[in-house]
């Protein structure tokens, strides 16, 4: 991405920095880079700053992985929530859409991705010796009755179910997906509240 000797390299580097965004094209990135440029000095600024403190202050959580200021994410630190109800997610964006139906009283586990044999993910890339340690160490005090894998409804969410379901049969009663009420190829972190919440209500079990 160049536009030659027009613009001075400040510009240029972050004209490049913002095309980098997922969803943000060459032009895109410039129109917002010489919105920023006439924004005045301190609203411009306090982007550059947001970002900064987003990354100073934030780490996955020790528990369940999601976006945390804390060692244990909020979620985590919540002493009403349902310890024995686990529902899986691929993203911490899909465990927001989730919270924002207001429905889910259980726990979390993200795992950072799915399973893609084709773009060479496996099990080693993903959150899974997390996941199988936390329930074999539930295990002992308030053990995982259910598991809800809420990955998506894509062929990379469908391998991920299935492996699930084989490596979690023999450790929790009961294994669940939500995958099947959503739309094959709409991600959970774009359905609304209301599919989020029927397709959590008609959970069904994994075979
Ligand atoms: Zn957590």
């Amino acid at each position: 991405v160049s536009n030659g000797a027009a613009l001075p390299s400040s510009v240029e580097r972050l004209i490049e920095a913002l095309s980098r965004l997922p969803g943000v094209g060459p032009r895109t990135a410039e129109r917002l880079a010489f919105h920023l440029l006439r924004t005045p000095e301190p609203e411009a600024l306090a982007l550059a700053g947001a970002i900064s403190a987003m990354r100073a202050n934030t780490r996955p959580c020790a528990v369940c992985g999601h976006v945390s200021d804390e060692e244990r994410c909020r979620i985590c630190r919540d002493t009403s929530r349902d310890l024995g109800l686990l529902c899986v997610v691929e993203e911490a964006l899909d465990l927001v859409a989730i919270e924002r139906t207001g429905a889910f009283r259980g726990c979390y586990h993200v795992l950072n991705g799915a399973l893609s044999p084709m773009s060479g993910i496996g099990p080693g890339q993903l959150r899974m010796k997390e996941l199988f340690e936390r329930i074999d160490a539930a295990a002992e005090g308030s053990p995982v009755r259910e598991v809800i894998i809420a990955t998506n409804p894509s062929p990379e969410g469908d391998v991920t179910l299935l492996y699930l379901q084989e490596r979690l049969s023999a450790k929790v009663p009961s294994i669940t997906s939500m995958a099947r009420g959503l739309p094959f190829g709409a991600d959970l972190q774009y359905a609304d509240a209301v599919t989020i919440l029927r397709s959590l209500e008609e959970r069904r079990g994994v075979e």
